[in-house]
């Protein structure tokens, strides 16, 4: 199947990726890479019927195993985590399917990014913010990991 990139109009193979998830069920992913300009656009849908779809789970993250907890976000899927003071915003073509460690390594990305250019008290919050992240990945701190889709097409998967 053919998309349009929509930074530079070129076509671009739509890729489907099926996914299953032990205990859950299948997931579908789109994915489609722009040959001309390298724009890539995910989007990922849950296909178990006999599964009440959740729009709101909450996963309280307190140890090394509750890393590996499985994370699906669909495009419309917003992420919160209060402890981080981290808002991840839905976004059209940015979804996937991952762990509890990938989003954190996904927000640690981001903040390390903002803390280059940040001064001032932001670049301590910054700092504090990826001080707290290391404590998470170490076991020692926890946060709360909040999904909302309106779709339903996200997942906080334990085993
Ligand atoms: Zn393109």
């Amino acid at each position: 199947m053919k998309e349009r990139c929509p930074i530079c109009g070129e076509e671009s193979d739509l890729q489907f990726l099926p996914y299953n998830i032990p205990h859950f069920g299948d997931a579908i992913m789109f994915v489609a890479v722009c040959p001309s300009c390298g724009y890539r656009s995910t989007d990922v849908r849950i296909l178990s019927e006999n599964k009440a779809k959740q729009r709101r789970y909450e996963l309280v993250v307190s140890s090394v195993q509750d890393l590996n907890v499985r994370v699906i976000r669909s495009t419309f899927g917003r992420i919160e985590i209060p402890e981080l003071g981290v808002t991840v915003d839905p976004k059209e073509g940015d979804s996937f399917i991952s762990t509890v460690e990938g989003v954190l390594k996904r927000v640690e990305r981001v903040v390390k990014m903002l803390n280059r250019d940040a001064v001032g008290d932001k670049k301590k919050r910054a700092e504090q913010t990826l001080v707290k992240i290391e404590e998470i990945k170490a076991g020692k701190a926890s946060m709360t990991l909040i999904l909302e889709d309106p779709t339903g097409n996200s997942a906080i998967i334990p085993d």
